[in-house]
């Protein structure tokens, strides 16, 4: 049996792994448009006070998988699901062909979520989504620090990964400002009282925290941008983190049901049974998308052990929390995950 992989992020590397010591008969691929290795998502939040990132972020080359009869196709997008023939296209490393599947994993993730009045202007703005936007942030990031200057920042939205970018960012000693359209902080995670605390902990770090704010859009001024709300106010660089959008494009194209996610039955099976939904883009019968690493990776697991007769229960989601990774900053209640 020819199993495919789409994503190597924790749902495909996960699974992968797991199928491949469960049943060393199968012929497992896993393609992904990365080049540097299967990489912890969750470090990009450390992207600017950790010195030696971009190589502690490396979890594993894909040469280990490899090694463990993975066959890995890096640096490939895959840009088509034909249902009918059982086969995916590919494009990358300068050709063109068709990969034939029995079972096709889907684990593509999600991007970054861009409000829509902001896309006419994204080549004014970084995004925090990936290993390639970190390595980009960190190149314009180096050359201000190459001239003894350092950059000031605006951070448009004050959830999870903003509020956590804005802190890192601030302990590497950058100027921030954080533009968040709600009055308080990670509301849908945070309770009031905790929001209030965090709001705190990142000012008493030096970050400029302006709440209710409704960003109209960005405005190119010589070196620097402009944010416009119901003032105007200049930076070097911009970072929008405004949530994450799960990669439903290819599902879409091929005909399969989507909502916010790939919906998917308690087995991970999509609307055709011969492909599966994991990660970030799957949607559960109960509506949600587990897009943590814990339950993530609990799925992969779980999905792999069924596929190869180990498992017959459905899937249930383990219990697990989560942690806004701002230095210096520790929750009192729980939280809303
Ligand atoms: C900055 C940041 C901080 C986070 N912090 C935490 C945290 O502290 N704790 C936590 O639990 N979670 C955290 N998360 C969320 C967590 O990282 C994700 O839920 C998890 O990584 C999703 O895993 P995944 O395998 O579904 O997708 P991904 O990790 O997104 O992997 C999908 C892969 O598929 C590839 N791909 C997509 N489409 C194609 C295509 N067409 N062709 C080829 N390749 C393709 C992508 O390039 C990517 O490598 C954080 C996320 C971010 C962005």
């Amino acid at each position: 049996m020819q199993i495919i992989i789409i994503g190597s992020g924790v749902a495909g590397v996960s699974f992968a792994e797991k199928y491949r010591a469960l049943s060393s008969d199968d012929e497992i691929t896993l393609v992904t448009r990365e080049h540097d290795g299967y990489y912890s998502r969750p470090l990009l939040s450390r992207g600017f006070s950790k010195t030696d990132i971009e190589q502690a972020i490396i979890l594993k080359p894909f040469d280990k998988l490899r090694e463990n009869n993975i066959d890995v196709l890096c640096g490939v997008e895959v840009t088509a699901i034909n249902r009918v023939n059982k086969v995916i296209a590919i494009s990358g490393s300068c050709q063109e062909k068709e990969l034939s599947y029995d079972k096709l994993i889907l684990a593509p993730g999600s991007s970054a979520f861009i409000p829509p009045p902001f896309k006419p202007y994204n080549k004014l703005f970084y995004c925090m989504n990936s290993l390639v936007d970190l390595k980009a942030l960190r190149k314009f990031r180096q050359d201000f620090l190459t001239q003894s200057q350092r950059p000031e920042w605006a951070i448009i939205g004050g959830g999870l990964i903003g509020c956590e970018l804005a802190s890192d960012l601030a302990t590497a000693g950058d100027k921030i400002t954080l533009f968040h359209a709600t009055p308080r902080l990670m509301e849908r995670q945070l309770t009031s009282e905790d929001s209030a605390l965090l709001l705190k902990v990142l000012q008493d770090s030096g970050v400029q925290v302006l709440l209710n704010q409704t960003v109209k859009n960005f405005v190119k001024e010589e070196n620097k941008v402009c944010v416009r709300t119901e003032l105007t106010k200049e930076f070097d660089g911009i970072i929008v983190t405004c949530g994450f959008k799960p990669r439903t494009e290819l599902a879409e194209l091929a005909g399969l049901d989507t909502g916010h996610g790939i919906k998917v039955n308690q087995y991970f099976q999509t609307s055709d049974e011969s492909i599966y939904a994991l990660g970030d883009v799957a949607e559960l019968p109960n509506g949600k998308l587990y897009a943590f690493v814990l339950p993530i990776r609990h799925q992969a697991l779980w999905l792999a052990e069924f596929l190869t007769g180990h498992k017959q229960n459905s899937w249930l989601p383990p219990v697990f929390t989560t942690k806004a990774k701002v230095h210096g900053f520790e929750a009192l209640h729980p939280y809303n995950v």
